[in-house]
């Protein structure tokens, strides 16, 4: 009995099919994605037995009405229910954070009951679980952590300034390296090369970047008491030991310090999250609000 678990990023989406584990997985631009959505879903469609399909995209989300607000694409409004529901007949729709920090808790290495899942990507996001229960919010938003406000520059997607997302998000942190250093970069990942080619120039960039990294974590530490925290997204997976600085954070927590790993699960994290919702779902334990 296989089905369907779509990981909708700001910049891939993958796609999985599950029929006991997880296998088949495809990757593809999020902008192809959603320029051939009906075409791609109409073939998904037919390698399932079972058609119903998990989603999970960058929140925040509005989960009622079928919204997500991609921050990449030209169109920042998207209808994602409609397109799922002409070819599926049951459609769940999740935060990608919180499927993320399911899927740790599930299939991750930690054995944790409290644990926190930060993705450091295009945005910056987080998943909490709490005494062993997903915290999913009043809205499905639990834990914008990216929306946190830790400095006094930096304009925000949002239309905040300084969030954490402003400053240190792939997107964003080209443009604090331009106003740090007057150096234009196309995106993180091209500043971090050159970075690594050893361009002395970039060091206070980097060095900015920890440090509201630290003040970001430490501040999460001491609001939501993890024992755990599981970093993913490709800033995080990629630059994991360049930009968290866990002695720095130590210093900042005001209770036991949690262990700080890139997540087990790498860029599968999500699609594992999906797969455990859709096991709770058939076991039919009552923890997921609409699950
Ligand atoms: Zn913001």
């Amino acid at each position: 009995m296989s089905y369907l678990c779509v990981d909708i990023g700001a910049t891939n989406v993958l796609i999985g099919t599950v029929d006991n584990d997880l296998e088949e997985i495809k990757e593809r631009s999020t902008e192809s994605f959603f320029r051939n959505i009906e075409k791609e879903l109409e073939t998904l469609r037919d390698k399932v037995d079972q058609k119903e399909v998990f989603v999970a995209a960058a929140g925040p989300i509005d989960k009622n009405e079928g919204y997500i607000f991609p921050p990449n694409l030209p169109e920042n409004r998207i209808q994602i229910l409609r397109p799922f529901e002409k070819f599926f007949e049951k459609v769940v729709l999740i935060n990608d954070c919180n499927a993320a920090a399911l899927g740790e808790y599930t299939y991750g290495r930690t054995s944790a009951e409290n644990l926190l899942y930060l993705t450091l990507s295009t945005g910056i996001g987080a998943g909490v679980i709490a005494d062993g229960s997903l915290i999913q919010g009043a809205t499905n938003n639990f834990a914008e952590v990216g929306h946190m406000k830790i400095a006094d520059e930096g304009e925000c997607g949002c239309g905040g300034t300084g969030h954490w997302e402003a400053l240190c998000s792939g997107k964003n942190l080209p443009r604090l390296a331009e106003r740090e250093v007057g150096r234009r970069f196309d995106s993180a990942q091209a500043f971090f090369e050159e970075y690594k080619k050893g361009d002395e120039e970039l060091k206070p960039v980097v060095e900015k970047v920890i440090d509201y990294n630290v003040t970001a974590i430490s501040n999460l530490i001491n609001l939501y008491d993890p024992a755990h925290i599981s970093i993913g997204g490709s800033m995080g997976l990629n630059q994991f030991d360049l930009l968290v600085d866990r002695g720095r954070i130590k210093e900042k927590v005001i209770h036991k310090m949690p262990t700080i790993e890139r997540s087990s699960l790498g860029k599968k994290v999500v699609l594992q999250g999906l797969k455990a919702i859709s096991e709770k779902e058939k076991r039919r334990e009552g923890d997921y609000r609409d699950f």
